[in-house]
C-alpha cells in the first residue's frame, strides 16, 4: 500500500536531523475529498510506530481557499484530542498528492540569507520547477503566499517551494517522484562543512564541574564554540527560522569562557536549558527534551555550513513577537518530548 510505504519515508526523513528536527516538519497525502496530515506536535520520525495523521475534510477547506479565505479551521473527520498541524493550509494548497515539508539544514543555510533565492536560482537553474516565499508566520499567512506563489505561475507546475527563513516544501504526485526530488535537493544545496573548521578546535581543559549539565559529545557542536566568526553568528543572528525561536528563545545562552559561565551558574543557580561557552563547549542540561538538543543541533548544524560572505538576514522583531505570543505555538511547545 502505497500509504504505508509514505509512511515509512516520513520515518525516515524524521530520523533525519539535517531534515528534520523533534516534531518540526510535516508531510499529508489527498485520497479524494481527504487530507492526511501530521497532527501538531506528533513527530514524523514516530509515522510508522503510532497513527500521527488525521483525516481532514479537504472539500471544505478547499471551498474556503478558492474564495480567498485563509483563517480556516480545519475540519477532522474523527473524533480526537489531536489537532492538525499549524501548517494545514499550506498542505491543502498544493494542488499534487504527496506534500512533504522539512525544515532541511542544507536548504536553511541558503534561505537565512539575503542572497539566498540568487544563490539557490544558480545552483538549481530550471532543473527544478520552484518558486521562493518571503518569510510569513507559519499557517494562514504562509498558506496564503503559497497559493499565491503557485497560481501566479500555473504553467509551471511548482513541485518545490522554497520558504524564506524557515524550509521547503516538496510535493509529487508519485512517491517515488517525490523521495527522487528530496534526494535532488539536497545533493544539489549541499555544502560540506570545511575542514579547517572541523580541524581548529583545541579541547581545553574542564575546569569547572557544572552540575546537573553536560557537554554535548557533538563533533560539529566542537567546531562551532571554537570559530569566533560562527559565535558571532550566535550572538547577533539568534533567532533564524520559527522553530528555533519557538523552542529555544530569541536569545543565545552565550558565555566568552568558563569562568563567565561558572559565574552566572553560582549566581542563577542553573543555566537554563544550556550554554553556548565558547572555546569549551556547549553544555546541555541532563534530561533535556529531545526537541531542544535537536534544535541546538539544527543551528549549530545551519551555522557552520553558512557562506561567510553572504548577508545574514535574521527574523525581525515583529516575526519573533508573533511567534512567542501564539496559541497554537504554545500548544505544540507544551506537548513537545
Ligand atoms: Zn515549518
Amino acid at each position: 500500500m502505497v500509504q504505508a510505504e509514505y509512511k515509512e519515508y516520513c520515518a525516515t526523513v524524521g530520523h533525519d536531523p539535517l531534515h528534520i528536527q523533534g516534531a518540526g516538519g510535516n508531510a499529508s497525502w489527498k485520497e479524494g475529498d481527504t487530507l492526511w496530515v501530521k497532527a501538531s506536535g506528533k513527530w514524523l520520525a514516530d509515522a510508522t510506530k503510532e497513527e500521527i495523521f488525521l483525516p481532514i475534510d479537504l472539500a471544505e477547506l478547499t471551498s474556503h481557499i478558492e474564495t480567498g479565505n485563509f483563517e480556516i479551521k480545519p475540519v477532522i473527520l474523527k473524533k480526537t484530542e489531536l489537532r492538525p498541524s499549524i501548517e494545514t493550509i499550506l498542505h491543502a494548497v498544493m494542488p499534487q498528492k504527496y506534500v512533504l515539508h522539512t525544515h532541511p539544514v542544507q536548504a536553511l543555510a541558503y534561505l537565512v540569507t539575503k542572497e539566498g533565492k540568487a544563490d539557490i536560482a544558480t545552483r538549481l537553474g530550471d532543473k527544478v520547477a520552484w518558486t521562493y516565499v518571503p518569510y510569513r508566520k507559519p499557517g494562514p499567512d504562509l498558506g496564503k503566499a503559497i497559493y499565491k506563489a503557485i497560481h501566479q505561475q500555473p504553467q509551471k507546475n511548482i513541485t518545490v517551494v522554497f520558504l524564506e527563513n524557515h524550509g521547503v516544501v516538496i510535493s509529487a504526485n508519485k512517491l517515488d517522484k517525490l523521495i527522487a526530488l528530496n534526494e535532488f535537493l539536497t545533493k544539489e544545496l549541499s555544502r560540506d562543512i570545511s575542514a579547517d573548521l572541523l580541524n581548529a578546535r583545541s579541547i581545553q581543559e574542564n575546569k569547572h564541574n557544572f552540575s546537573g549539565y553536560h557537554l554535548l559529545d557533538n563533533p560539529i557542536a566542537m567546531a562551532f564554540v571554537h570559530d569566533e566568526k560562527r559565535i558571532e553568528i550566535a550572538k547577533k543572528y539568534w533567532a533564524l527560522y520559527p522553530d528555533h525561536v519557538v523552542f529555544l528563545g530569541e536569545k543565545a545562552r552565550l558565555f566568552l569562557n568558563q569562568d563567565d559561565c561558572k559565574k552566572a551558574f553560582e549566581h542563577e543557580g542553573n543555566l537554563g536549558d544550556y550554554a553556548i561557552v565558547e572555546n569549551y563547549g556547549l553544555l546541555i542540561k541532563d534530561k533535556l527534551p529531545q526537541n531542544k538538543i535537536d534544535m541546538l543541533i539544527c543551528y549549530i548544524s545551519v551555522c557552520v555550513r553558512l557562506d561567510l560572505s553572504k548577508h545574514i538576514s535574521p527574523l525581525s522583531i515583529e516575526n519573533i513577537g508573533e511567534l512567542l505570543n501564539w496559541d497554537a505555538e504554545k500548544y505544540r511547545s507544551s506537548i513537545s518530548k
